[in-house]
C-alpha cells in the first residue's frame, strides 16, 4: 500500500483512492505476516476494526464530511479502557477484567473515526522500560529481533515501527512513550501533564501519566494528539487548551528558535557513539537556522532519585484497588486475610511487587519526611529549573535514551541498571511538560532518538521542531 502516513491515508479515502475496509485490510495482513514474530499485539480486534471501517466507507459513499482520523487504523496500549474489551495492564492479575465503559481517549478516537485495530503489549502495570515484565509475552524490536523495543509501551512502538499499524497509543509516567520510540525508531510523544485526559487510563502514577501518540512523523503525532487533547470532565486534572495542535500549522523551519543544550545531559555513563550522533543532530539544527545555547538544569542528577520515589508512593496508592474484591482475579479462599494475600501474591509479577513495597515503605510513618516529602521538594526545584531555562530558550535538546536498544534479557534481573534507561526521560515528567522523542541516526544499526522538551503547555513548539527536524533528513537524503 502505498499510503504510509495517517494523514496520506485519510486524505486517499477521502479523495475515494482507496476504501477504509482496503486500508485495514492491508495491516490486518501485516499484522498476521509479522506479529508471530514481533509480539507486538495481545489482541487484535478484527470484527470491530471492520465494522468501524465499514461506516467509514458508507460515510465517504453517501457523500457526508470525514472526521479528522477517518479510516485510520490505530493500535491503543493495553491499559486503556476500551468497553467490551478486556484491558489487562499486561498483568494476569487483570486477565479477565473487561472494561465497562470507554476511555476518554478511545471515545475521542471513535468519534475521530479512527479504527481501533488491537490492543498491544506493555510492561506489568507500565512498570518496566523493556516490555519484559508483561505477564503475557515478550515483545522484540522489529529494527532487531534479538533486542528490545524498549517499553513499557514496546508493544505500542514495535507495531508502528514494523508497519503493523500507521499510528498507536502508548502512556509515559516517565518515559515509556519516548524511549520505546527512540529504541525502535519511531516518532514518540508525551503531552504536558493535563494536556490529554487519563480517564479509563489504568493509573501507574497519577501526577506523572499521560497518554500520547506514536507515529511516523511528526504531523502524524500533532493528528493524533488533536483528536484526544483538552479538556474532559472526568479528569480534573485536565485542562481547557488555548491552542491546540494542528498539523496542517505546523510550519517546518527553525526559524527564531532557541535551542538550550543541558551540559548535565551529556553525563560519562552514556554511549560514546549515541552522544556523537545526538551532538551531530545539534549541529545540524544549528546549521540550519536554530540558535543553540548551553544551558544548565543542575538538579538533573536527583531526577531519578525523586522519580523512583514518587512513582512507586503514588503506584502503591493505585494498585491497593487491585486485591481480588475489588478489582482482579479473586482467590478462592475461605479465609479473608489469606484471600487478599494470594490474589495479590499470585496476580502481581516481582516489578510489580517491588514497587508496592518501595512505595509503601516511602509513605511510611517515620519515612515519609525523609523520602516522600523531600522527593516533592526535589520535584519543585527541578519544575523551577526548567521554568528558568525556558526564560531564556524555546526548546531543550537532549539525548532520549543514554544507549540504543540492548539485547533481550540484558537488563532483566538488575533493576537498577533498568531504572537508569529513563535518566533522560523522568524530567519532563516530573515537571509536567511535553517531550518528544524522533530518529536522529544509527549506531550500529539500532535506532538513535532525540529529545526535544519544551515549557508546559508549549507541545506545539516540540512538535514544529520535529517536524523541521525530519524534513532536514529527508533534504538530505
Ligand atoms: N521505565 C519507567 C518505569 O519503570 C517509566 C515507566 C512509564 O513511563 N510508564 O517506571
Amino acid at each position: 500500500m502505498q499510503y504510509k502516513t495517517a494523514i496520506g491515508i485519510r486524505r486517499a479515502i477521502e479523495a475515494k483512492e482507496i476504501t477504509a475496509i482496503e486500508v485495514l485490510e492491508h495491516y490486518l495482513e501485516v499484522i498476521k505476516n509479522k506479529d508471530n514474530e514481533i509480539g507486538a499485539f495481545l489482541e487484535v480486534f478484527e470484527n470491530e476494526a471492520r465494522e468501524q471501517a465499514n461506516k467509514i466507507d458508507n460515510m465517504v459513499a453517501t457523500g457526508q464530511s470525514l472526521p479528522r482520523m477517518a479510516g485510520v487504523p490505530i493500535a491503543i496500549k493495553d491499559n486503556m479502557l476500551y468497553q467490551g474489551k478486556v484491558a489487562s495492564a499486561g498483568s494476569k492479575m487483570l486477565e479477565k477484567y473487561v472494561a465497562t465503559y470507554d476511555s476518554t481517549v478511545v471515545d475521542r478516537l471513535k468519534k475521530a473515526g479512527a479504527v481501533i485495530i488491537g490492543r498491544t503489549n506493555m510492561d506489568e502495570f507500565a512498570m518496566g522500560s523493556s516490555t519484559e515484565t508483561s505477564f503475557w509475552q515478550k515483545t522484540k524490536n522489529p529494527v532487531d529481533v534479538t533486542k528490545t523495543p524498549g517499553g513499557s509501551s514496546g508493544g505500542s512502538a514495535a507495531a508502528v515501527a514494523a508497519g503493523m499499524v500507521p499510528v498507536s497509543l502508548g502512556s509515559d509516567t516517565g518515559g515509556s512513550i519516548r524511549q520505546p520510540a527512540a529504541l525502535c525508531g519511531v516518532v514518540g510523544m508525551k503531552p504536558s501533564y493535563g494536556r490529554v485526559s487519563r480517564y479509563g487510563l489504568i493509573a501507574l502514577g497519577s501526577s506523572l501519566d499521560q497518554i500520547g501518540p506514536f507515529a511516523t512523523t511528526p504531523q502524524d503525532a500533532a493528528l493524533v494528539l488533536e483528536v484526544i487533547e483538552g479538556l474532559d470532565v472526568h479528569d480534573a486534572t485536565s485542562v481547557e487548551l488555548t491552542e491546540t495542535t494542528a498539523s496542517e500549522l505546523i510550519e517546518e523551519n527553525f526559524n527564531g528558535m532557541k535551542f538550550g543544550v543541558p551540559k548535565e545531559y551529556f553525563v560519562d555513563e552514556m554511549d560514546s557513539e549515541v552522544k556523537k550522533v545526538i551532538e551531530e543532530a545539534i549541529n545540524q539544527i544549528k546549521e540550519n537556522g536554530g540558535t543553540i545555547k548551553e544551558v544548565s538544569l543542575p538538579l538533573t542528577e536527583y531526577a531519578l532519585s525523586a522519580y523512583y520515589i514518587i512513582q512507586p508512593a503514588e503506584a502503591s496508592s493505585n494498585l491497593g484497588r487491585f486485591d481480588g474484591m475489588r478489582y482482579g482475579t479473586r482467590a478462592l479462599s475461605d479465609n479473608l486475610k489469606e484471600s487478599y494475600l494470594m490474589a495479590r501474591g499470585e496476580g502481581f509479577g516481582n516489578e510489580v511487587k517491588r514497587r508496592i513495597m518501595m512505595g509503601a515503605y516511602v509513605l511510611s510513618a517515620g519515612y515519609y519526611d525523609a523520602y516522600y516529602k523531600k522527593a516533592l521538594q526535589i520535584r519543585q526545584m527541578i519544575a523551577n529549573d526548567f521554568k528558568r531555562v525556558f526564560e531564556e530558550v524555546d526548546v531543550i535538546i537532549s539525548p532520549t535514551s543514554p544507549c540504543v536498544a540492548w539485547g533481550l534479557g540484558d537488563k532483566f534481573d538488575d533493576p537498577i541498571a533498568m531504572y537508569l534507561a529513563d535518566i533522560f526521560t523522568v524530567s519532563a515528567n516530573i515537571a509536567g511538560i511535553p517531550g518528544i522523542s524522533v530518529p536522529c541516526g544509527t549506531v550500529h544499526g539500532l535506532p538513535v532518538g532525540l529529545q526535544f522538551l519544551a515549557g508546559a503547555f508549549k507541545d506545539g513548539k516540540i512538535l514544529r521542531v520535529a517536524a523541521a527536524f525530519e524534513q532536514l533528513k529527508v533534504n538530505n537524503s
